[in-house]
């Protein structure tokens, strides 16, 4: 049976961006290679607002997240945690043997900019890393109020999760000073899972430079060297730069202020539908994302049961709450491809599904 994914990640891939995939494979160290990846670079700098380099790494997000942490903190990482993904940084740089502690925030509330200067201010931190957009709970932080703390601290690299939101809103890098900032290709990108966009300044180059145990497969310093001439340090996932050409494409025939409008536009009309059936939303006001709408199961729906029959009655799926919010939040993403249509005919199935439940 197939179905179509209104998950927070993956999303559902376009029948176009399949076909790019499919095309006869070329030598990473080939002409043709160094062409297609020095042909991104443009448009993917311009995504990030940033003069700096893209790589382009393969492996989900993780791979990338964790090995930057590797690259850069020499002393301690304070780690800005307010969701599921953000509480797992702290995590994985225990598990790096790093220095690092956390700066906690309940899931759904935004990283608080004082919070995060009153922190710093104590001393001895050399990175901190922060999620734009908190995908398990919905949240999205204040990312210009919190550059403008980090840029106090010029001892501090800031190492950016864009991961749930790059492409869907604007993204300044320079403006606003920040180091490091990552991007997933499975969630707003709307390209199969596999692939991760890093950009990073001249200056966490510099750092990196005086770090040990960088490993290779995530080296900074060899991702810039290989950047140089048009390549990446090993063989990369050729059929998902493909796919990434196709979307650029697409977002170029699009309009990027297009795209970030239709994002914020169908992001609203969930909003509103959700607010008219009666369910709040989880994370605190104002700082709910632009890609997905995370709802607080306020009516008490059976959401296992509404994924079923949704899932089998119209073929769409949602998610029923990340980790320990699961049954108590819904998740409705936004990101990708979406269009007025295909959100409307979500919304359509979704109040099918609550009259059969006797919900609505
Ligand atoms: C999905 C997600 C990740 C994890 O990405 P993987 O591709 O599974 O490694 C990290 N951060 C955020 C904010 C995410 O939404």
């Amino acid at each position: 049976m197939t179905y179509k994914l209104f998950i927070p990640g993956p999303v559902a891939v376009s029948e176009k961006t399949l076909r790019a995939m499919t095309r006869p494979m070329i030598g990473h160290r080939s002409n043709d290679f160094v062409a297609l990846y020095r042909s991104l670079q443009p448009e993917l700098q311009a995504l990030f607002g940033t003069r700096d380099p893209v790589f382009l790494g393969t492996s989900s997000a993780w791979g990338v997240m964790e090995g930057v942490l590797r690259n850069v903190v020499r002393r301690k990482v304070l780690c800005c945690m307010n969701g599921a993904f953000s509480d797992k940084w702290l995590d994985v740089a225990c598990r790096c043997g790093l220095d690092a502690a956390p700066l906690q925030f309940a899931w759904g509330q935004p990283v608080d900019p004082a919070a995060l200067r009153a922190e710093l201010a104590k001393g001895g931190y050399d990175a901190v890393t922060l999620i734009h957009n908190e995908t398990s709970c919905g949240c999205m932080s204040d990312l210009p109020a919190l550059a403008a703390v980090l840029r106090e601290f010029q001892d501090v690299l800031s190492i950016v999760d864009t991961v749930s939101s790059f492409s869907a809103i604007p993204l300044q890098k320079d403006a606003l000073g920040l180091d490091i900032i990552i991007a997933g290709s499975q969630k707003a990108l709307a390209l199969p899972p596999g692939l991760t966009l890093c950009t990073a300044s001249a200056r966490t180059l510099a750092r990196a430079a005086t770090v040990a145990g960088r490993g290779y497969y995530f080296d900074l310093l060899e991702f810039q060297k290989n950047h140089e001439a048009g390549m990446t340090p090993s063989t990369p996932v050729i059929p998902l730069i493909y796919a990434l050409e196709s979307k650029l494409g697409d977002i170029r025939a699009e309009g990027l202020e297009a795209r970030y409008a239709r994002h914020a536009r169908l992001n609203r009309t969930v909003r509103d539908w959700g607010h008219a059936r009666g369910f709040t939303l989880f994370p605190k006001k104002d700082y709910g994302s632009v890609t997905l709408n995370c709802f607080a199961n306020t009516r008490g729906v059976d959401l296992v049961a509404l994924n079923k029959a949704l899932k089998q009655q119209h073929g769409f799926v949602i998610d029923g709450g990340y980790g320990p919010l699961k049954g108590k939040t819904f998740r409705i993403s936004n990101m990708g491809d979406e269009t007025d249509e295909t959100i409307a005919a979500l919304l359509n199935a979704l109040d099918a599904v609550l009259v059969d439940l006797g919900v609505k």
